[in-house]
């Protein structure tokens, strides 16, 4: 098992807290930074393309809501069923900055703000 710990690296492109998540901490992932697999995710591909830690960064869409990409029916789907929000954990970002986001997401064991 790896620790729960705040670690800004671990925070993937769309705003989930890997550092959290039961899988990375199993180690049966690497994190959305590291997954290299994970070819199919648009909002990965676009963060690296555009060198950003995360859609905090994009100056595309100032409101990640905005992002086809960033608000697709698969992750509509998955905040229905979970009650999170990718959309909140960007804002988040941007209001506390990656550092502090991955403090709170380590102190709450939490991979995505809820709604
Ligand atoms: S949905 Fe995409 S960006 Fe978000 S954690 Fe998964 S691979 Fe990473
Ligand atoms: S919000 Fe959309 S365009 Fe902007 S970085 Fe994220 S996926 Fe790319």
């Amino acid at each position: 098992m790896r620790p729960l710990i705040a670690d800004k690296h671990l925070i993937a492109y769309c705003g989930l807290y890997c550092g959290a998540c039961k899988k990375y901490l199993a180690e049966k992932c690497f994190g959305c930074k590291r997954n290299t697999a994970a070819t199919w995710c648009k909002v990965r591909v676009c963060g690296i393309e555009r060198n950003y830690h995360s859609c905090a960064e994009c100056t595309t869409f100032v409101e990640s809501a905005k992002c086809k990409k960033f608000n697709n029916v698969i992750s509509k789907i998955f905040s229905l069923i979970f009650g999170s929000s990718r959309i909140a954990c960007i804002r988040e970002i941007k209001k506390l900055g990656n550092e502090q986001y991955a403090k709170l997401m380590a102190d709450h064991k939490a991979v995505a703000v809820k709604k």
